[in-house]
């Protein structure tokens, strides 16, 4: 028997409830389904400046080796305290709380403004600012979309 497959009573009353009315009036699952998941469609994200938790990791200070390169050019080095370099402080990068790396000088990264996710990690070059999600039909993404 089909009934054995329906969940709950409750679901078991709503559709009766829907099959109770003329076919014409209900709305469709299909639309339902819809409007729901249009409701939490991420269309794109926009800086939202001021909102960041930063912190630095701290990289060995051997004063007496080479620098290490890799940290002198990227605030960053994956070696982190097994690195035998010296890691000059003013060259550390400030990373937020995904761990990205915070260069306000720098242009936003665009892969990570587009997704939220940045796959370069704390070496990658550009400014990562915190995003906040912009939802289909929201009035930022209608904003977005007309250009206003
Ligand atoms: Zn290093
Ligand atoms: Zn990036």
């Amino acid at each position: 028997m089909y009934e054995t497959d329906v969940p709950t009573a409750s679901y078991a009353s709503a559709v009766s409830a829907v099959r109770g009315t003329a076919a014409t009036a209900a709305i469709t699952a299909e639309q339902c389904d819809e409007a729901h998941r249009s409701a939490a469609i991420i269309v794109g994200y926009a800086v939202d400046e001021g909102s960041e938790v930063l912190h630095t990791v701290q990289f060995p200070s051997r004063p007496e080796a080479q620098s290490c390169e890799f940290f002198v050019k990227t605030g960053y080095c994956k070696f982190a305290a097994d690195c035998c370099f010296h890691h000059p402080a003013e060259h550390a990068v400030q990373l937020t709380a995904m761990d990205l790396p915070f260069r306000p000088g720098q242009a936003v990264c665009p892969f990570y403004l587009k997704t939220n996710q940045c796959k370069f990690g704390p070496p990658c070059k550009f400014h990562h600012p915190h995003l906040k999600p912009i939802y289909a039909g929201s009035a930022a993404a209608e904003a977005a979309a007309t250009g206003v």
